[in-house]
């Protein structure tokens, strides 16, 4: 067979650099990982293996994605039945049938009004999307003139031109040019002085979504199109919203006009015990952006759900005339239907997205006994996602995380994942206390033999 084997990236995992250099890996420090590279082989369940054959516990759902566990085989199947099948479709003035039962069956576990679903391949297109369909709601409502976008520091809202120009993580910004222009941010909500090891969402900070008055006011309503928020912000290291935030986000946003955008790309299928954050939080946005969670990250996929408002909103004119002229080659590809059809599956024969609220309290406790240890700083924790913040070394920032990353992994077989010096965690929601317990024992031995 031309696949590589296990024994093969064993071999690579030792190989000399030029076995290495072809592949420009993404959001990640090339020439460091190459030198010691963490290459996983297989996974099943809550468990990654090592190319070196050691089990890896995933605390990290891969990368926020893979919330029914790992090669579940009901998914497995359907992506296999389906590769057979057909293969691939076109997606433009042609179809299948699997994304019309997809949308209908995403349409189900949706909010009020979000009953329609345009398909993409990831988060960051899923973004691009709901901002141009945003722009595009306007102008075909005879409001063109509202093209402004706001975001957020430290949001992320993936890597296309949009998803940057409106997020708020600088390194992501700094090196690609002058981004969409009339964008603006509100402040992050993060604010461990006051809300530090808050269990659950923070008390105090409501009040920053006053901040979008005042823009609104800068700019005069009638030109601002969107506001698009993480409902909790997970690569800038889990910020949560304080109490009351979201609700006054959008009771703003309705006095104006102003379309919300909750990307939900972290917190949807399951992730706070709800299939989306909208609802555990009781505020439906006008569009929710999706993907990792939507196929249990196994076949590429993203889908932006809108309102009945929108979508009808594009329904006029001759019939003949394409309404939104929009789309991807892969846009609801058959393989990643079949996955999405067979995840939903399972998320509702398991009953995953009550797993969040069942093992929350659980979760809650046992990530708040690291407070006290060397050098933690914060800990925080919603549903079943969680943050350690860790003290930053004087040899600058990141530093830390990245070691108590790097000896999770290959010290305690426990895969975290840091962002600068945070430890953020993101379990399949398979998990079971045990679990649990696993990987807090795991995380402190690290934070202790780091100090
Ligand atoms: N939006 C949010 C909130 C995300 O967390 C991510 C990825 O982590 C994205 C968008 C981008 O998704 P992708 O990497 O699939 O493009």
């Amino acid at each position: 067979s031309d696949t590589p084997s296990a024994h093969d990236l064993q071999a690579l995992a030792t190989a000399t650099p030029e076995r290495t250099d072809a592949f420009w890996m993404p959001f990640t420090a090339n020439r460091q990982f190459k030198k010691s590279p963490r290459l996983l082989a297989s996974a099943e369940g809550m468990y990654y293996r090592s190319v070196d054959g050691r089990e890896v516990l995933d605390g990290t759902a891969g990368l926020w994605c893979v919330n029914a566990g790992h090669g579940h085989p009901h998914i497995v199947g359907a992506i296999q039945k389906q590769a057979a099948t057909l293969d691939y479709a076109p997606a433009f003035q042609m179809g299948h049938p699997l994304p019309f039962i997809l949308a209908e069956r995403l349409a189900a576990i949706a909010p009020d009004p979000l009953k329609h679903v345009f398909f993409t391949n990831s988060g960051s297109e899923s973004v691009d999307t709901a901002l141009k369909i945003a722009l595009a709601y306007h102008r075909v409502r005879g409001e063109g003139q509202r093209t402004r976008l706001i975001g957020r520091e430290k949001g992320y809202h993936g890597v296309g031109f949009g998803g940057i120009s409106v997020g708020g993580m600088v390194n992501n910004r700094k090196f690609f040019g002058s981004m969409l222009p009339g964008v603006d941010h509100l402040p992050h909500t993060l604010d461990i002085k006051r809300n530090g090891f808050s269990r659950g969402l923070p008390a105090r900070g409501a009040e920053l979504a006053e901040d979008l008055e005042r823009i609104v006011a800068l700019h005069d309503a009638s030109t601002i199109a969107a506001v698009i928020i993480e409902p909790i912000s997970g690569s800038a290291g889990v910020v949560l919203p304080p109490e009351g935030y979201l609700k006054r986000i959008r009771e703003i946003c309705d006095k104006h006009g102003i379309l919300l955008i909750f990307d939900e790309v972290i917190t949807g299928f399951g992730r706070v015990g709800k299939a989306f954050a909208a609802q555990r939080f009781g505020v439906v946005p006008d569009m929710i952006t999706t993907a990792k969670g939507l196929t249990n990250g196994a076949v590429p996929m993203g889908a932006v759900f809108t309102s009945k408002g929108i979508h009808d909103a594009f329904m006029h004119g001759p019939e003949g005339a394409i309404e939104l002229f929009h789309g991807y080659t892969y846009s609801g590809h058959p393989l990643a239907c079949a996955a999405a059809l067979a995840t939903l599956d399972v998320y509702e024969s398991e009953g995953l997205f009550e797993k969040s609220i069942e093992l929350g309290p659980y979760w809650e406790d046992a990530i708040h006994s690291l407070k006290g240890l060397p050098n933690v700083i914060d800990v925080r924790n919603y549903g079943l996602v969680g943050a350690v913040e860790l003290a930053a070394r004087p040899e600058g920032v990141g530093q830390r995380g990245y070691e108590v990353f790097n000896r999770c992994y290959f010290e305690q077989n426990l895969m975290v994942r840091c962002t600068g010096d945070v430890i953020a965690l993101s379990p399949p929601l398979i998990l079971n206390k045990e679990h649990i317990d696993r990987i807090f024992d795991r995380l402190a031995a690290t934070i202790r033999a780091t100090a």
